[in-house]
């Protein structure tokens, strides 16, 4: 019998934290997950989750507009946000009720405390000051928004936590951030029709993503009536005697909203966790440092998802945690991996994308050849909107791999799941184009882009 009350102890019941937990319980293991908010992380409460119902919120103004172009006549219209919201916490509630009823029936302990490290082997529940001992010690706790403290006037600003429960919409709100959460909410406050100004330090929003549908993006939610401001920040933010925030940029514009979001990235959820007391290692942002067993330096202890500050995605944080319990509970030392990750940005249009933009091949390969389609979607022939969609796919030209796909537009998220298994399973452009197409679709343009549209031969473009 070991002397440690628990083999495996959980702190946060988020994505990663509570797929371990129940997995680790349902392998006979005694098990306890402590979470000192609601189960479900930031996914489920204040992340992906409520982000994408808001997401079919806003975007109702665009079904009705091409719905005229069909013969439908829309009648009178309104928007009440106060029952959007009450039925989002609805729906995150029984979420969060899954969860729970997750760990309970795999025979995992539920703790409803902030648990903090006393030593590698010893936590403390700080609810009811009592200790607990566990043999290995899981930190699963996630990230937060990053708070702008060098910003004068960041006080009055929110984040996408309070975005999800603010009592009124706004009718002007301006985003700081050309990131996912960014462009995200841009889309979704201007399809409720917020009046929406995105401002972005950077050169072009969604940086990391390839060129052709960033800037195509771009485009799509300018002609929509989105302002986006590139190359520019706040320099102070004053909240006026009305109520509402006068933001100032360093381009000598003022603009006067109801809101100011911040979107400028998470930062890791380590402070006051007692990491210095075990010893255990973290980084400048806070991260904790792990293995590629996402073991720390300390050897019982082990960390997934956000608070590691690898990728910042639920998937990748459940796929961490089945590889730590594969590693430590089923004898089957596996390591992660972050190659090849399918994502999508519920912007509207969607991006969805997997492998290599066109730019980071070109730094990997020799050459490439570059596939590239712009079209008007079927949908919209009728419709009026002129909305274009834009698919491409980066093929190594010695390998015939495709090493990246790329999607903007309606459903892009859903063809990047599926693109996701041709682009990890290494297939070459020759299976693209041996597979029939599905017609009519949007999505059939990807087994039918027969000719490069150019090469990139040692980073430059070529005919
Ligand atoms: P991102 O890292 O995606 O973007 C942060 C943005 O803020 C960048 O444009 C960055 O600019 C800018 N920025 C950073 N610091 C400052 C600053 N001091 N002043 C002005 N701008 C600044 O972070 P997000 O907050 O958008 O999202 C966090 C993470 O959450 C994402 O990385 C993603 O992994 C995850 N997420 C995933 C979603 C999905 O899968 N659909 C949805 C939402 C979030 P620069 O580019 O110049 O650094």
């Amino acid at each position: 019998m070991t002397q440690y009350d628990y083999d495996l102890f959980v702190i946060g019941g988020g994505s990663g934290g509570v797929r371990a937990g129940r997995v680790a319980a349902s392998l006979g293991k005694r098990v306890a997950v402590a979470e000192e908010y609601r189960f479900g992380g930031t996914c489920v409460i204040r992340g992906c989750v409520p982000k994408k119902l808001f997401v079919y919120a806003s975007q109702f103004p665009e079904h009705f507009e091409v719905a005229a172009g069909y013969g439908w006549t829309v009648g009178e219209r309104s928007f009440d946000w106060k029952t959007l919201i009450a039925n989002k916490d609805r729906e995150i509630a029984r979420l969060e009720g899954l969860y729970r009823k997750g760990l309970e029936n795999a025979g995992a302990t539920i703790i409803e405390s902030r648990a903090v490290l006393e030593d590698s082997h010893t936590i403390r529940l700080e609810k009811d000051g009592r200790t607990v001992t566990a043999q290995t010690i899981l930190i699963a706790t996630g990230g937060h928004p990053s708070l702008h403290p060098a910003l004068p006037g960041h006080e009055h600003c929110i984040t996408s936590d309070e975005a999800f429960h603010l009592t009124e919409l706004p009718k002007s709100i301006a985003i700081v951030g050309g990131g996912y959460i960014g462009v995200e909410f841009a889309n979704i406050f201007h399809g409720l029709g917020v009046e929406t100004t995105l401002i972005y330090r950077g050169k072009e929003i969604l940086g990391r993503f390839d060129k052709d549908l960033r800037t195509a993006l771009h485009v799509e939610m300018e002609a929509k009536g989105i302002t986006i401001l590139c190359k520019e920040i706040f320099t102070k933010i004053d909240r006026r005697a009305d109520g509402r925030l006068e933001a100032h940029t360093n381009a000598d514009r003022t603009l006067i909203v109801d809101q100011v979001m911040l979107a400028i990235g998470r930062q890791p959820n380590t402070a006051g966790l007692g990491l210095d007391k075990a010893g255990v290692k973290t980084g400048p942002k806070g991260e904790i440092f792990v293995d590629e067993y996402s073991r720390t330096n300390i050897e019982n202890v082990y960390a997934v998802g956000d608070v590691t500050d690898r990728v910042q995605l639920t998937p990748v944080a459940i796929h961490e945690a089945m590889c730590f319990v594969d590693t430590v509970y089923r004898g089957k030392p596996t390591t992660p991996d972050h190659d090849a990750v399918a994502t999508a940005v519920f912007s509207q249009p969607e991006l969805g994308t997997v492998g290599l933009s066109e730019e980071d091949a070109a730094e990997q390969y020799d050459e490439l050849e570059i596939y590239k389609a712009t079209f008007r979607p079927m949908r919209h022939t009728l419709s009026g909107r002129l909305e274009k969609m834009v698919m491409k796919l980066v093929v190594d030209a010695a390998s015939r791999r495709v090493v990246g796909a790329h999607v903007l537009g309606v459903d892009a998220g859903e063809m990047a799941q599926l693109l996701g298994i041709a682009v990890k399973a290494k297939l070459t452009k020759e299976d693209f184009d041996a597979t029939m197409a599905v017609h009519p679709t949007a999505a059939e343009e990807l087994v039918t882009m027969y000719q490069p549209s150019y090469r990139v031969k040692n980073g430059q473009q070529v005919a």
